[in-house]
């Protein structure tokens, strides 16, 4: 990208012209939310400011324009996953109310000595659903662990692979270490056994172009918000019969076909997943996203995203007090790290004086930092919008404040 090109493509996210305490801000944390492009606004307050209507339930113009429009985006981001069919696209909350649909939907279908195979990498929203169900069905949880490159011991994972092994549930990148995992070898594997897949999308949806039919995952699951779109809105995605197989976690309105004073039929997918009025503006936003993600293409940023993430590596290992926690070879541009003798939330409120926006804490993975040794980590991630003078005020801000607390 030219100097003139990022400045346009960074013209388009107004939160990216904040000052904090009177400097320009330095946003370092989009992988716990990116920020959100003039269009994506725009579509929202657009929606709310003329066809701002229910949908799939008025007779009136207004409401059929909301449901065309929300139809519209149920079929873009069926090409956007490339997943067969857009009855496969149910909406969500977001990351953790898909998996939580899963996990919840699967009681009937695990029973007591099954087990549930995740990796010690998982964010707790891909670990605790998982806990709860093991403990309903009397089912035993197993974890992978990862090396010290923050790379999955792929040994570990083919030795407690088993018949046995009903559900296996992967983070296509961590957000802490920023390894991207093998998913769709992993899957293929898996299968093998027979194990339904759940592949955790939430980072991995944003840094390339995903292809649910390729990884032949059986659930895959994203937020928007961390893909430029708004907060509150997701995907879940699932192979038709293997959605079928899901009991629904909600019951009410949209999902039902015939109610009788003590019985009620349930409606094909996707609505049998989708009770109650669904957050349309959301949709509408996560529709927005896509077109700009399309607009500004896989190759683009994903070249512009390694090499910010290759100048952060080498800047933070030139400085040689830093330590990076996860370092394989394949990986996102997420930098978590740690000082010896500083703790991560006093260098996260130093930074903030700079202007600095960073991630301290176990970023709910505190297994993960169990593992590692670490009671936390401060988190520097990236997104295309960023840029290399940003990498060298952090780095210089992380001298300044190492010399303020050692
Ligand atoms: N999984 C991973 C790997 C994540 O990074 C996150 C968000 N931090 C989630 C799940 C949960 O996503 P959400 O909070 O949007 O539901």
């Amino acid at each position: 990208m030219t100097s003139q090109e990022l400045l346009e493509l960074r013209s388009e996210f107004p939160a990216l012209q904040m000052k904090v305490y009177g400097k320009p801000v330095v946003y370092l944390d989009s992988a716990a939310t990116s920020l959100k492009p003039r269009r994506v606004i725009d579509a929202i307050a657009e929606y709310y400011s003329t066809i701002n209507s229910n949908v799939h339930r008025g007779s009136y113009r207004l409401s059929q324009m909301s449901s065309d429009a929300f139809d519209h985006v149920r079929n873009q981001v069926k090409a956007f996953i490339q997943a067969n069919s857009k009855d496969e696209i149910v909406f969500t909350k977001g990351t953790t109310e898909s998996i939580n649909i899963v996990a919840n939907g699967l009681t009937g279908y695990l029973k007591a000595g099954d087990e549930i195979l995740i990796s010690e990498m998982e964010h707790h929203s891909n670990m605790i659903p998982w806990q709860i169900l093991a403990k309903q069905t009397g089912a035993t949880l197993k974890l992978i662990p990862f090396d010290g490159t923050g790379s999955l011991d792929r040994e570990a994972f083919d030795q407690l692979l088993n018949s046995k092994t009903r559900v296996f549930a992967i983070t296509q990148i961590s957000n802490v270490l920023g390894t991207i995992n093998p998913v769709k070898q992993m899957t293929a594997k898996a299968h093998e056994y027979g194990a339904l897949v759940l592949v955790d999308g939430a980072q991995g949806i944003v840094h390339g172009d995903v292809d649910v039919q390729d990884i032949d995952c059986d659930f895959y699951c994203f937020s928007a918000h961390k893909m430029y779109g708004p907060m509150g809105i997701g995907v879940l995605y699932g192979k038709k019969e293997k959605l079928e197989l899901l009991s629904p976690l909600n019951y009410g309105g949209g999902m039902v076909d015939q109610v009788t004073p003590v019985h009620a039929t349930l409606k094909q997918l996707p609505q049998r997943l989708e009770a109650g009025t669904p957050n349309v503006s959301g949709v509408i936003g996560l529709g927005a996203a896509i077109d700009f993600l399309e607009e500004k293409g896989w190759d683009k940023i994903s070249t512009e995203e390694q090499l910010l993430n290759q100048y952060m590596h080498e800047r933070l290992n030139r400085l040689g007090f830093v330590n990076i926690l996860g370092t394989a070879i394949e990986k996102a541009p997420i930098c978590s790290i740690y000082i010896e003798g500083v703790h991560a939330y006093d260098l996260g409120v130093l930074l903030d004086k700079f202007g600095i926006a960073c991630r301290t804490g176990v970023h709910c993975t505190q297994v993960l930092h169990d593992r590692a040794g670490l009671n936390g980590t401060l988190r520097a991630s990236m997104a295309f919008y960023n840029t290399m003078e940003e990498i060298d005020t952090f780095a210089d801000a992380l001298v300044k404040t190492r010399g303020m607390l050692v």
